[in-house]
Order: structure tokens, then C-alpha cells, then sequence
């Protein structure tokens, strides 16, 4: 049996950097990738065969733990009828519908594969409706790596944003303008400025891809006023808080309804699923009724719908399960902060419904600059620290928790006692004089 450390070797010779999305080769923490074999539950376990209570969830979209029965059901009974036709199914219909009676700012969606197609695919339609060049986007929001979304904010407070990635053009990201989050002011200046140049606003309701942020009071109201004021379109990113942190996502707990809304993860139930949807008048200008062209060979895929659709029915037919993640994350996070408090480690839990990030500061954490206050180097000690004692968590400060359906009391307690000992084993930093 190979040990991870020589999985990854071979992978590396064949696979560029080894890994198939960046964040998984552990460069943050400095650490070497665990290649798994198998997941059930909250639990999965590695090639070497040790097993870890997992936190990353496939990175969200595992709220009901690893291999639900319904969901492995579900997925071989759609394979076993062809995996694909690339012709409409009447299962892509039950799905689609029921996502839009969930969620106040969908009367249609179309699926696409993945997050990123659907967040490039939303920004198309809205510049193709408005007619207008220009986005609106926050620092430290991720929206998948699209061109014009791998875009940081330039040096000046108001200038366009510069590429967060080679490749990127200059003249791709100066559509791009990057705005600190939950900051309404600036984006009073950028709409006073450009407003008529403005497609759209994008931006995480509940931020998660610079650790949990949650937004100010307020905040969102605001930035979507400002954005219709000017006649550009409000967009919503859920594609990790759609059916995460309650039914029907942040919209739906935050009572905004966004005119376009960015759905994956939680929607796929595990499998390559994502969406986009909004209102009708905006939606029916996508091809073949409209000029805004979107295609996909595999969208709509019989057996990633098939997943999607079992794991919001069960979401749908058991709402206690959303309580129940809130008691369990609940737990979670008071048991954290209770272990560090004790250890006297300085950090901030940042938590919404199922979805958390300890970040190691005192905060509060409002922006990509607070989060970036953070002791990296502690939460990398932290990180292989819970990982030695059989916890996997998220291999960056920057990334948020899940706790899935399948997390039992006594895994978050003993989630809860590895932390203590993780914490008590963080020298103090030394003091500079
Ligand atoms: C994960 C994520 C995406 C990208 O989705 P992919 O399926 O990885 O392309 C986009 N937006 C948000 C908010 C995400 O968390």
C-alpha cells in the first residue's frame, strides 16, 4: 500500500502540482496531501488507513456527511439508466423547481457543472442585459476562476483591479473594481463614479473563501439599493450558503432577494452540479429565447441531478436537520473557544448556522485586511496538530469549517478535546522588546 507522501510523488509526475485544484496540496500549512479511500458519515479515511473526522466536507457540499444512503441510491438507479442523454430529462425539472420554490430570487435557473461556470455565466447575462462593461466585486469574495473574478484591488482605494492571476489580462481586470467588504461607502464612491458603466455587484451574502465573514447589519440592504439605483443588476453568490446555512440559503435567512443568485456544492449532493438563476425577465434573455449565449454538453448531468435532487429532498422533507446543525455547530464553537481560552491562544469564531472558521486573532473579522491579521503560523501548528490526532480540517486559515448531519455530539466533543490538547501545545509568541 503507498503512503500519501509517495501517492502524491506519482501524482506530481503526471497530474500538474499533483493535485486537481490548488488548495488541496496543503501549501498553506505546509503539510503533505492525505490521498482518501473512502468516506462514510462524518469519517473517511486515507490510503495509509487512518481515519479522520472530516470538517471540509468536499468543501461544502457534503451536508449530510459522506455516501447518504439516499444519495448513493439515487446516483446508481440514474447510472444504471445511462449517465447521459445531452437531451432534457424530467428529472432536471424537479430539480430546477425545486430550487426556485426554495429560493425567493429564482423563477428559473439552468444547471451548469460547476460553481465557476455559473458565476461566469451570471456575469455574461447581466452585462448582456444592462449592456453595461463594468462589475463590482468584494476582496477576499471568491466566485470561482473566472477571468474577470481572479481580480484583487489595485493599490489606490478606488482604482480598477489588478490580475490575481498570470493570464489574466490588464484589460480584463480594468472591468473588474474590487471593494472592501462590508464597507458601503465605498461602494457609494464606485457607483458615483461608474454607476452607469456597472452590469452588476457580486458578492458572497455570507462570506466563506476568506474564513466566515459574516455581513454587517445592514450591509447588504445597502449595497443592493446602491447597485439598483444605478440600474445594475444584485447578484448573490450562494454557491456554498444555497441550502448550507438554512433553506432556500442567505437569501432566504437574510431576507434580500438578489435579481441573480449562484448556486454548487450543497445543490450537486457531491457530484459536478451548479447553477445560476434569477428572475424571469432576466433569465429568458439566455439562449435559445434570448441573445446571451450559455451551453454545456454535461449541464444537467442525469446522475449529478439525481444526487442534487436526493440530498434537497432530504433536506426538504427533514428541516430539523437544520436545527440540529446549529445545536451541533453550536457545540462546536463554544468548545473551541472555551479550549483556547484556556490554553490563553487569542482567537475569533466566526460561525454561521453549519459553516465556521477559528480564526487565530482576537478580531472581530469584518474584511480580507482583518482576516489577513491573522496567525497563520499558529493555525498551521493547529492544523497538523487536530490532523495528528485524527481531525481533518481545512488546510488554510482562510477557508471555513462544515459540519455535516452526520457529526454526532460525541465526534464535535472529541473534536472539542483534540482542540485542547492542539491549543495547549501553541507556544505563546515570543515577546518582542
Ligand atoms: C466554491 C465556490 C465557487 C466556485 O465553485 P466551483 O464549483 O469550485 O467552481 C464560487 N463561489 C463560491 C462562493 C464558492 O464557495
Amino acid at each position: 500500500m503507498a503512503s500519501n507522501r509517495e501517492a502524491f510523488d506519482e501524482a506530481r509526475r503526471y497530474i500538474a502540482g499533483g493535485v486537481n485544484s490548488p488548495v488541496r496540496a496543503f501549501k498553506a500549512v505546509g503539510e503533505t496531501p492525505l490521498f482518501f479511500a473512502s468516506g462514510y458519515g462524518c469519517k473517511i479515511t486515507d490510503i495509509e488507513g487512518r481515519e479522520y473526522v472530516d470538517y471540509v466536507g468536499s468543501w461544502g457540499p457534503h451536508i449530510l456527511g459522506h455516501a447518504p444512503e439516499a444519495v448513493v441510491t439515487a446516483i446508481t438507479r440514474a447510472a444504471k439508466s445511462s449517465t447521459s442523454f445531452g437531451a432534457p430529462t424530467v428529472s432536471e425539472t424537479t430539480l430546477a423547481r425545486m430550487i426556485c420554490e426554495a429560493l425567493p430570487g429564482c423563477d428559473r435557473v439552468r444547471l451548469t457543472n460547476s460553481g465557476t461556470e455559473a458565476s461566469m455565466s451570471a456575469l455574461r447575462l447581466a452585462r448582456g442585459a444592462t449592456g453595461r462593461p463594468k462589475i463590482v466585486k468584494f476582496a477576499g469574495c471568491y466566485h470561482g476562476h473566472v477571468d474577470s473574478l481572479l481580480v484583487s484591488a489595485g493599490s489606490g482605494a478606488l482604482t480598477f483591479g489588478s490580475p490575481d492571476s498570470a493570464g489574466v489580462t490588464a484589460s480584463v481586470a480594468a472591468d473588474t473594481i474590487v471593494l472592501p467588504y462590508n464597507d458601503v461607502d465605498h461602494v457609494e464612491r464606485a457607483y458615483a463614479e461608474w454607476g452607469d458603466q456597472i452590469a452588476a455587484t457580486i458578492v458572497e451574502p455570507i462570506a466563506g473563501n476568506m474564513g466566515v465573514v459574516m455581513p454587517v447589519r445592514g450591509y447588504l440592504e445597502s449595497v443592493a439599493a446602491i447597485t439598483r439605483e444605478s440600474g445594475a443588476l444584485f447578484i448573490m453568490d450562494e454557491v456554498m450558503t444555497g441550502f448550507r446555512v438554512a433553506w432556500g440559503g442567505a437569501q432566504r435567512l437574510l431576507n434580500i432577494q438578489p435579481d441573480l443568485t449562484v448556486l454548487g456544492k450543497v445543490i450537486g449532493g457531491g457530484m459536478p452540479l451548479a447553477a445560476f438563476g434569477g428572475r424571469a425577465d432576466l433569465m429568458d434573455q439566455l439562449a435559445p429565447e434570448g441573445p446571451v449565449y450559455q451551453a454545456g454538453t454535461l449541464s444537467g448531468n442525469p446522475v449529478a441531478v439525481s444526487a442534487g435532487l436526493a440530498t434537497l429532498t432530504q433536506l426538504r422533507s427533514h428541516p430539523q436537520i437544520y436545527r440540529r446543525l446549529e445545536v451541533l455547530s453550536a457545540r462546536l464553537e463554544l468548545g473551541l473557544r472555551k479550549a483556547a481560552e484556556r490554553a490563553g491562544v487569542k482567537v475569533y469564531i466566526a460561525r454561521c448556522g453549519s459553516m465556521l472558521t477559528v480564526f487565530f486573532q482576537a478580531g472581530p473579522v469584518h474584511d480580507l485586511d482583518g482576516a489577513r491579521r491573522s496567525n497563520t503560523g499558529q493555525f498551521s501548528r493547529f492544523h497538523a496538530l487536530m490532523r495528528e490526532q485524527g481531525h481533518y480540517l481545512p488546510p488554510s486559515q482562510f477557508e471555513a469549517w462544515f459540519v455535516s448531519n452526520a457529526h454526532t455530539f460525541r465526534d464535535i466533543d472529541a473534536t472539542i478535546s483534540a482542540a485542547e490538547h492542539a491549543f495547549a501545545q501553541l507556544v505563546p509568541e515570543p515577546v518582542a522588546n
